[in-house]
């Protein structure tokens, strides 16, 4: 009998096993793909953002995510990280990333990590089946059963399922007497109306952005937003996704910021400034110097106005007001969101309810335990994601006796 078998190479499970090994566990690592760590080199545009220092962002399951992170948050990652031989450098925005820049070194120092430990790893190999006999748990993987006393699923959720995370840990854990709830795709792009999008496709811009459903507001964010032919991505419109997913939801946009000012009435005098300064210029030229051409461009198309061969001067106060308006508010409503083939993470999954935030067991089956984003956890972007992946990891890996294994 294995004392420690742990499902899942992400970052999750290769924190857990690492812990587990520091324990003194014999521990074994199973992973379905032929290598373990495949999307930690994918996370962060191959940067891998793997914490944050501000307050932790989680719109599910923030009040677990806390509990955990106050067991193992920054100062314990950062003392696990050095263990591991990493260095580490802070960005805007409390971002934390490898110093060097690349994923790959996040993912070469666990594994050096994993192996020096003495981990056992098994690669090519999906668990199928887990179940539990007398006190110990059989797992079924494609060639023989192994039994173990402790057993850490951290199989991750459905987000990329080519990168590994294929929603089958769900089904182990269900047979164990977990539930789920539903798992649905989240900091991914979300698809809009596209006919006033027309000419805009590749476009950034900073804005504020909120989602609402039915008139009501469900959550506002600012950043980046990139126009696409489809409808927007960028972080802040891919962190309003998870909320963009009920019928009748509009995503609107405050394209001020985009134009460098700062409210409906400094826009509305802006304009009305330029339509007695430049009154013989024509209308295409209204926004030159506040935004690209293309964006001046549907926006005076989008309110209606034209042709754009008028001149500025013939503006009306109306259709000052009109553009002001739609510039503070660009609505278009959601026809859907990207599916977890494009999305980072997953939202749902195992409720976190039926696992102690002390050390990821769990609260109805004695020797299992579950960490990382096969729970009902999700973050926002920013390195929330993998920071909770690994302090879950460690506090199950270490069976929340943690002083043991961060040096
Ligand atoms: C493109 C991209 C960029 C991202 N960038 C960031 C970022 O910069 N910062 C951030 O915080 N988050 C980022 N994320 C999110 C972050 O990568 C995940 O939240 C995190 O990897 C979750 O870790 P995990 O270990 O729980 O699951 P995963 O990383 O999904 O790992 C689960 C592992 O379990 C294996 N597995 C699944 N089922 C089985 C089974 N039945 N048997 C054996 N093995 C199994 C899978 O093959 C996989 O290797 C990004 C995600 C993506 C897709």
């Amino acid at each position: 009998m294995t004392q420690t078998v742990i499902i899942g190479g992400g970052p999750a499970g290769m924190a857990a096993a690492i812990a587990a090994a520091r324990r003194g566990e014999e521990t074994l690592l199973v992973e379905r793909l032929d290598r373990v760590g495949k999307k930690l080199l994918a996370t962060g545009n191959g940067r891998c953002n793997l914490m944050n220092r501000s307050a932790p962002a989680y719109p599910g399951g923030e009040a677990f995510a806390r509990q955990v992170l106050a067991r193992c948050g920054e100062k314990e990652l950062e003392a696990f990280f050095r263990s591991l031989g990493l260095r580490l450098r802070t960005e805007d925005m409390g971002r934390v990333y490898p110093a060097s820049g690349q994923a790959a070194s996040v993912l070469d120092a666990l594994r050096m990590a994993l192996t020096r430990e003495g981990v056992a790893l098994r690669v090519s190999c999906p668990v199928q089946r887990l179940e539990k006999r007398g006190g110990s748990l059989l797992l079924s993987l494609p060639e023989e059963t192994l039994r173990a006393a402790r057993v850490i699923v951290a199989g991750g959720g459905k987000a990329q399922p080519k990168l590994g995370s294929d929603g089958s840990c769900y089904a182990l854990l269900t047979s164990m007497g977990h539930t789920l709830r539903r798992p649905f795709p989240a900091l991914t792009q979300v698809e809009t109306d596209t006919a006033p999008l027309r000419g805009l496709s590749g476009i950034r811009v900073k804005a504020e952005a909120w989602v609402t459903q039915k008139g009501r507001e469900l959550h506002r964010t600012r950043g980046e937003v990139l126009f696409a032919d489809y409808g927007l991505s960028g972080v802040c419109v891919m962190q309003l996704a998870r909320f963009a997913q009920g019928r009748e939801a509009c995503l609107h946009l405050d394209l001020l910021p985009a134009l460098g000012l700062e409210s409906a009435e400094e826009c509305a005098a802006e304009l009305a400034k330029r339509q007695s300064r430049w009154s013989d210029a024509p209308l295409e030229q209204l926004f030159t110097g506040l935004c690209v051409t293309r964006l001046g461009a549907a926006l005076l198309r989008r309110a209606g106005v034209g042709p754009l061969s008028r001149p500025i001067a013939s503006l009306t106060g109306e259709e000052i007001k009109a553009l002001t308006a739609l510039a503070a508010d660009f609505a278009l409503p959601v026809r859907g969101v990207k599916g977890f083939d494009s999305a980072q993470v997953t939202a749902g999954g195992i409720p976190w309810e039926e696992f102690s935030p002390d050390n990821l067991t769990s609260r109805l089956c004695p020797g299992l335990y579950a960490a990382g984003e096969v729970l009902d956890v999700d973050g926002d972007c920013g390195g929330f994601n993998l920071m909770f992946a690994f302090a879950s990891g460690i506090l199950a890996g270490s069976d929340g006796y943690l002083e043991e294994v961060l040096s």
